[in-house]
This record gives C-alpha cells, structure tokens and sequence, in this order.
C-alpha cells in the first residue's frame, strides 16, 4: 500500500514519490510571532504534524521544517506600536507558541528557523535573481520579482496570465496581496525609518533593508534542505489555504528562478480553515480562540485533537462547544480502554484478538495512506478500542500484537485523554485483584515521573481492594499516602476510581506578553 496524497498543482490525490526513495523533506510555514497563534492556526499545525507522524510511523526519514516569522509587515508594525525592538516583541510569542505546540502534542520540527537569522541566505537568493535579470531594482530602492521574466508564474493557484498585469508600474510591496492584485513583489523591501526604529534593517550589497515575507520561506527551506540532504527540491510543501497566493505562488517563483529547477517542491499540500460560529477565524473579525484560552477553560489536548481530526484536512470545519464536547467524549473512553488495557495486559494473543489487531492495522493504514483520511483512522480506532474492551469482558488478556495495534494509533493520532487524569474503572479493579495486584507498592513514590503514576496507580487498586475488604483505616491511610505524594483519588460512578495529580500543571509561562 502507498501513500497517496491530494496535491494542490495538479488538484489530484496521487501517490507520494519522493525524490529520495525512504526520505521525505517537509516545509510547513510557520507562525507570525506577532500575537498568539489561534485554534484556527493550529488545526493547520496539527494536520502538518498528522503527516510528520505518518511519515515516520511508516519508516520514511523525515526531515521537518518549520520557520517562525519574526520581520515582516506585522511583526514590525506590533513592535512599532509598543515602542519596543522586534526582539523583544516577537521572543515571547516564540516562547508562547512552543507552548502551545507542546501541549497540544504537536511533534517539534527538525528544524525552527527564525527568517532574521538566515538574512545572509536570502541576500544571497535575491543577489541571484539579480544577476539572471529576473530581480530588479525599482526607484524607491526595493528589489521586485519581474512575474513577465518567470512564465510559470500563478500555475499552483492557477491564476489565469491574462489577467496579470505585470511590469515596474504594478507592484506591490505588501506581503499579502490580493488575487487581483498580482504583480511584481517585493523581495527586499528598503529600509525606512519604522524598520530601523526596531532594529529590521540590514545591510546588503543591493542596499539597506529587510526581507520580504516570502523570500524568507525560500531562502530558509533551500538552505536548510541543502545542508541535510544536497538537494534543492523539497518533497512536500504545506500550509493553510490562504497561502496558496500569494505566498507560495511567489515562493515557487523565486525558488525555481534561482535554482534552475522546475519545481520546488514535488507536493504541495494544503489545509481547509476552520471556522468559529459558521465565521472564519480571524485576528481581523476579532473571533479568535487560542490554544492558551483553551487551556485555561480546562480543555484536554487529546479532545481538541480528536475533535480536529475527525474532520479531513481538506474539509472546513467548525468550532463548537458542542463539537468539542462530544471530543471529549470520544477521547475519554479511548483513554478508559488504555488504563484499563495497562492493567489487563497478557503476555500472547489469543486468535482473536490477533485478528482484531490485524483488521485494525489494514483499516488504519488505508485510512491514511488515502489522503490522510483522518475521520476514518479515528473510526477504526473506536473499533478496535470497541473489540478490546469486549474481549476485556469476557475475562481475556489482550496480548502484544493488540497492545501494539493500540501503541500505533496513539502515536500517529496521540488523541487520548492526558495521562494527568488516570481512570481505573471497577473491571479494571477486579482484573488487577484476580491478578494479584493488591501487591503493596513501596510507601515512597519512585522520582521518575512515569513510574511515580504507575505506583500511584497501583496504590490505587490496593486501596479499592481494602475498601472492599471494609478496611477503612488503611484505605484512608492510602489515601493520605498519596496525597502526600501529590496524587489526589476521586471516588467515581459504578465503582470507577480517578487518579489525578495535585495542583495539574497548567504551565502557562509567566511573564505573558500584553494582548
Ligand atoms: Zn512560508
């Protein structure tokens, strides 16, 4: 089975052939460290890091490119505002994003480049366009890609030539432009007085100035492929919709004029928006939810990853407390299958739970393999977790390849609950107590955190099987033990018990930027 994905130039899905059989080079555009990145933003990131972690779970090498935007249009006119250096305006909204990425699961890349510290590179590109007469420079000092000098121009958003209006007297200098507006566009952009106020202004043998917004991503991803592999074709290319033009429309542009090569990238893939109340999310429309504010409303990465995915990546979808609720739901009896299968683990598979292992593995594969169907992949997980928890029931062990079938779904889909929240439900307990487990942990919690959950766990089942047992002293005792040790036993319905940390971390960084 091969991979096959939904290619923006050709606007069909077909399958992957990367330059290099087994590597996959991938540039994702990352945030605009000017604000926070939205829920919007990130339902982009995420499907980015869907295809990272398929990739890698079917053995490709992959190489991940992610940049921060930190000078551009935006990033200097929020500094500028502020009365502060880009630096300082844009370090903590890195700080915030990385964050935000790491709790919502998102793999970090290979590779983060920041666009000011590869200005030497993109002096170096836009020198080159220079030389071949494809750049040139215009009266107010700024160097403009000549779109009449590259035919190719509008192929990937399929702008139609005729309505270019290309030449020294159309250009724009904006680094988003409209459909209708496309022109010569600025690679270096020269210096005013806002830009050297805030410290974005270099020097270059064309003059002082700074980047435009989509050389940066050239520049950055060429290098970068350069120094790793050799090569100057990416395999895939990937983004939110918006950034079909002009942004990558441009980066092809550039690239390809500079390299010679009559492509960039051999993928291009893009992300559907996600909308908020039926309206797209837009720092513009002031309807925006970040990562943070969920956070702090209490949201689990797991649901908001389960709500996302279950929409394909090419879909639009909407944001809805709703939606959200009913990902939680989902999440969580995912997450009730995984304690309950740490506890009821064997050591052999029976025939069928081999079986159900098998259909998975074939149904997950497919799903993904197809275009990332992600909705699909998350049913057959729901199946699976549906057998297990039958074959749970009945009394069964689940052996390796059923624990392995579940190990894959959660590091392609990663879309259960935090393991903050720890439920043991009472078939769980009553497995663990055939089991033996009532074995008593060590009164002192191991420092490692993992196996400091595992004990807490473990105290847990002994301190049920005490309270069955109507000796109340101990389990009490128990339960002051590992309140002492930071965990906190929540009596649950139906005899289900919650273990959760103390004072759950919400390790939102302290020094938080103004809005
Ligand atoms: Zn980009």
């Amino acid at each position: 089975m091969t991979l096959r994905l939904h290619n923006t130039l050709t606007r069909q899905i077909e399958p992957f052939v990367p330059l290099t059989p087994g590597r996959a080079s991938l540039y994702t555009c990352g945030p605009t460290i000017y604000n926070y990145a939205h829920i919007g933003n990130f339902r982009t990131f995420l499907f980015e890091d869907l295809l990272r972690r398929w990739l890698e779970a079917s053995g490709y090498d992959a190489f991940h490119i992610m940049n921060l935007t930190d000078v551009d249009n935006r990033t200097i006119a929020a500094a500028a505002a502020k009365g502060v250096s880009l630096r300082q305006h844009v370090d903590p909204f890195a700080q915030a994003f990385e964050e935000d990425r790491d709790w919502l699961r998102i793999r970090p890349p290979h590779a983060q480049p920041r666009a000011t510290e590869y200005i030497a590179p993109m002096i170096q590109l836009i020198q080159g366009l220079l030389d071949r007469g494809i750049a040139y420079q215009a009266d107010d000092g700024s160097v403009y890609f000549s779109i009449a000098r590259f035919p190719a121009y509008g192929r990937l958003s399929r702008l139609d030539r005729r309505e270019l209006r290309p030449g020294a007297s159309q250009r724009v200098s904006d680094d988003e432009y409209a459909k209708e507006d496309a022109a010569d566009f600025a690679l270096w952009k020269a210096a005013g007085p806002e830009d050297e106020a805030v410290g974005a202004a270099w020097d270059a043998p064309f003059g002082r100035g700074r980047p435009g917004w989509h050389v940066e991503c050239s520049a950055m991803a060429l290098e970068l492929i350069r120094r790793k592999w050799g090569v100057d074709v990416l395999d895939i290319h990937a983004g939110a919709v918006d950034l079909i033009f002009p942004h990558h429309e441009d980066e092809i542009a550039q690239s390809c004029a500079y390299t010679g090569k009559d492509e960039f990238a051999r993928v291009w893939m893009h992300g559907e928006f996600l909308g908020l109340e039926g309206t797209k999310m837009s720092k513009r429309y002031g309807n925006i939810l970040t990562a943070r504010d969920l956070r702090e409303q209490g949201a689990d990465p797991g649901a908001v990853r389960h709500l996302l995915f279950n929409t394909h990546y090419r879909q639009k979808l909407d944001w809805s407390d709703a939606a959200l609720g009913a990902a939680r739901e989902g999440s969580a009896r995912l997450g009730a299958f995984r304690d309950r299968l740490a506890l009821a683990a064997g050591r052999e598979d029976d025939p069928e739970s081999a079986a159900a292992a098998a259909r998975f593995r074939a149904a997950f594969t497919a799903a993904l393999n197809d275009d990332l169907n992600a909705p699909e992949a998350l049913g057959a997980l729901h199946v699976l977790v549906r057998e297990g928890n039958r074959q749970l029931d009945e009394g069964r062990r689940l052996g390796p390849a059923f624990q392995a079938a579940w190990a894959l779904a959660d590091d392609v889909l990663a879309v259960a609950p935090s393991a903050r929240v720890r439920t043991l439900t009472a078939d769980a307990l009553a497995v663990a107590e055939e089991d033996g487990i009532p074995v008593r942990p060590p009164e002192v919690a191991p420092p490692d955190p993992a196996d400091a959950e595992a004990w807490a766990l473990r105290w847990a089942a002994v301190r049920a099987a005490e309270k069955r047992g109507r000796n109340f002293a101990e389990a009490d005792r128990i339960r002051d033990l590992l309140r002492e040790s930071g965990w906190e036993i929540r009596d649950r319905r139906e005899g289900a018990i919650e273990v959760v940390p103390r004072n759950s971390p919400l390790t939102l960084s302290e020094h938080r930027p103004p809005h």
